[in-house]
């Protein structure tokens, strides 16, 4: 079956419901109007009874009336536009005497009705009536029943035409009302219809643009700022996706280079022998640097995966002890380590991530501080929750870069130009490794002066 448009959907349960709330009104109107046209009648038709019961008395099966004139009057003979009937019967039922514009009809005795004085809607031939019927009484003894009309056809009539208008009104309406809200429907989406057709239009190679925002306060505005805003996070992701594969080759273009360059040196003429060992000496250090830069980039892929890590009771005092003492072992280099918590420091955390996050951070404190210079290891408890600070006196970093020194490839231009040894995923590496274990990683420096990274577990 072919689906409805989201403005028909719409228009049809609008209808739907408007359709049963109409048929209820529709209703309660027909029955108020015939309500009150039928208690009209029957409060008419109960005068005429209360009247007429005082003028006409049955007196032992005959029947006597107060004014007899008036009972021959033109009232009950003639047609009249709205006539009362009369019919007088005996216990049995049986007709006594009628007035005359029944002419060949008889109104209907019903024993059981004859004691409440309660209308009843009747047919007298062809045409309706409302009818009432009382006891007559003669000193106490019943003799007989008197039996009032009233026309009902003026009113039936009314009343069908009311229906038939409700009738006609009803579909039209409900119609009328799906074509509105199908239009309105319709209407209220054309911006999305707009936001649909500019989204279709945008690819990776127009990934700049962005949809317009017709409406900013309403939830189409919020709709199309969500899209441009995921839009500009995916232009970003990719954007930063270009910037990290254009760095990865250059990063390894560059000691190829040189390497290309050393052997194509050596080829060029026959060489001392110490002059071989000086180039392939050269060439290994080019080797060398490729090697780390693609072991750093897979520590960096393969972390990506690493998302179910699992995470042990580490006490960090221990923990920390000896991991200062092999860096300092390793880098040849005085590490201090202090704690500054009374107690054990308890950490849940995935033991090889903590320690390729510490050794970074180490091997980076070591690098870019004198070597004279305290480098100091410190944890302890802050509101009841841990952390660890590598703390060196080192060259620092410019304010602007603090950001920037975890993107991938980022060194700070005096870095490179005092060639100190590295590649810029360090601490990229150290970012995705926190970020996986939820430990919040963080930076103060002062240029000159040293830095502090820190790292805040979360409650375990
Ligand atoms: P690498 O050390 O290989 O250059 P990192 O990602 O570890 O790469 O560091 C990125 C940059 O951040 C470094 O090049 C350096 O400019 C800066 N940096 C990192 N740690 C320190 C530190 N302890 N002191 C001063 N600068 C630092």
């Amino acid at each position: 079956m072919k689906k409805l448009a989201y403005k028909e959907r719409i228009a049809g349960r609008l209808t739907l419901v408007t359709s049963g709330i109409i048929l209820v009104v529709f209703g309660i109107i027909y029955l108020v109007a015939n309500y009150t046209v039928v208690s009209n009648i029957d409060r008419e038709l109960g005068l005429e009874t209360d009247k007429h019961k005082d003028q006409i008395f049955l007196v032992n099966g005959d029947i006597r009336f107060l004014h007899m004139d008036e009972w021959q009057e033109m009232e009950h003979s003639q047609i009249q536009l709205n006539p009362i009937f009369i019919e007088i019967v005996d216990l049995e039922g049986k007709s006594m005497d009628r007035s005359p514009n029944l002419r060949e009809n008889h109104l209907s005795f019903s024993p059981e009705k004859s004691e409440q004085k309660e209308a009843v809607t009747l047919k007298i031939g062809a045409s309706e009536v409302r009818q009432m019927q009382i006891p007559l009484f003669n000193e106490g003894k019943h003799e007989g029943y008197l039996l009032l009309a009233k026309s009902f056809e003026d009113s039936r009539e009314l009343l069908n035409n009311l229906r038939n208008v409700l009738l006609i009104l009803y579909p039209g309406i409900l119609l009328s009302l799906f074509l509105t809200m199908r239009y309105l429907a319709g209407k209220s989406i054309e911006p999305i219809q707009e936001i649909i057709r500019k989204t279709n239009q945008i690819t990776q190679s127009n990934l700049n643009e962005r949809v317009p925002v017709a409406e900013p306060n309403d939830e189409i505005g919020q709709l199309t700022r969500s899209i441009n805003e995921l839009l500009e996070r995916l232009e970003s992701a990719l954007n930063r996706e270009k910037q990290f594969t254009s760095d990865a080759s250059h990063e390894l273009r560059t000691p190829l280079s040189v390497l290309r360059g050393t052997l194509e040196v050596l080829i060029r003429k026959p060489r001392t022998s110490e002059e071989y060992v000086e180039k392939i000496k050269a060439s290994f250090a080019s080797i060398d640097r490729m090697s780390a830069t693609i072991d750093q980039l897979l520590a960096l892929a393969r972390e990506e995966k690493g998302k179910n890590l699992i995470k042990e009771e580490l006490e960090l005092i221990t923990f920390l002890e000896e991991i200062t003492d092999q860096s300092a072992k390793d880098l040849h280099r005085k590490i201090s380590f202090r704690c500054e918590s009374g107690v054990p420091v308890f950490v849940k955390a995935n033991e090889k991530s903590l320690q390729m996050i510490l050794s970074n951070l180490i091997q980076n404190a070591v690098k870019y501080s004198g070597t004279q210079s305290e480098i100091l290891v410190k944890t302890g408890l802050q509101e009841g929750l841990p952390y660890i600070e590598i703390c060196d006196e080192g060259m620092g970093i410019s304010p602007e870069h603090l950001e920037k020194i975890f993107d991938p490839f980022f060194r700070e231009k005096e870095v490179v130009d005092r060639s100190i040894a590295g590649t810029g995923l360090g601490l990229a590496i150290v970012k995705k490794l926190a970020l996986e274990s939820g430990i919040k990683i963080s930076v103060s420096s002062k240029k000159g002066k040293g830095s502090v990274f820190r790292l805040d577990f979360p409650l375990s």
